[in-house]
């Protein structure tokens, strides 16, 4: 479903993506690892077009992201077309971005209704079964101010889902939260891993990747170091940089 190749990105001429090529594949959970600065948030930023890539490519479900080819050329899509396709990627964040000024239901309809088109009375229906689905059903009418952080969180991942997005992408999405609060937000994502949903999931939290990864990536400046099925990259590390970084998280 993802297929990164060679993937490049710098910042005034220092390169942060040094070649990553990575593909996930539909249903299946990549969690990506690495120290600050190795570039995860900028490739998970590629993904979504929010970062034009200097080389390389990207494609979700056979699309090219934010390129199209027309007469055997690639052309750079516009902004109407960069937005149809960025639909169908959902991102949550480290901070749960929810408007202040709208509920919970509103958080979550307001693109639905607006962007999606969908009808008023179905966005909200289906609004409030999400809700159900993180188990905040009955926190349809508070506003972000009156919810926990993981109360927040989880409203931000019923958002992300409202637009029945192929792929999720989570940049550390319990990093932010208190430590007791941990817990709900990460079982949301083992649910939504166990039905199927493909992940890509930036966390320092080895047990979520152990039990719930199909895929760990390791990455360091810029480049992927190892990667493979959980029990190989977490418990048995090839790579001395890999080994150091799981020592520091654990
Ligand atoms: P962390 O674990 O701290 O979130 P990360 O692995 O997500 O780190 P990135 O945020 O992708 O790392 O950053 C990789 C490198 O790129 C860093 O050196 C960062 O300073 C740099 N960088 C990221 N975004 C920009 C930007 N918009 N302009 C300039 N430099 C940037
Ligand atoms: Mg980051």
């Amino acid at each position: 479903l993802l297929n990164a190749r060679r993937v490049r990105k710098s910042f005034g001429g220092v390169e942060v993506l040094k070649g990553i090529s990575l593909t996930v594949d539909a249903g299946q959970v990549m969690c990506l690892l690495g120290p600050s600065g190795s570039g995860k948030s900028t490739f998970l930023r590629c993904i979504n077009h929010l970062e034009r890539i200097d080389g390389g490519r990207i494609s979700v479900n056979g699309e090219l992201v934010g390129y199209a080819q027309r007469h055997n050329r690639i052309f750079e899509m516009n902004r109407r077309e960069v937005a149809r396709q960025r639909r169908g990627i959902g991102m949550v964040f480290q901070r749960f971005n929810l408007f202040p000024h709208m509920t919970a239901l509103e958080n979550i309809t307001v693109a639905p209704i607006g962007v999606r088109k969908l009808p008023k009375e179905g966005a909200l229906a289906r609004g409030k079964e999400l809700l159900d689905r993180v188990g905040l059903a009955d926190l349809a009418q508070s506003y972000p101010a009156q919810l926990s952080g993981g109360q927040q969180q989880r409203v931000a991942i019923a958002r992300a889902l409202a637009m029945d997005p192929k792929l999720l992408l989570f940049d550390e999405p319990t990093s932010a939260l208190d430590p007791e609060l941990v817990g709900e937000v990460l079982d949301v994502m083992r649910t939504l891993a166990a039905e199927g949903m493909t992940m890509i999931v930036v966390t320092h939290e080895i047990g979520f990747a152990r039990g719930a990864a199909d895929e760990v990536v390791f990455m360091d400046g810029g480049v992927v170091v190892e990667s493979g099925p959980p029990s190989q990259v977490l418990d048995d590390p090839q790579h001395a940089r890999t080994r150091a970084f799981l020592d520091s998280v654990m």
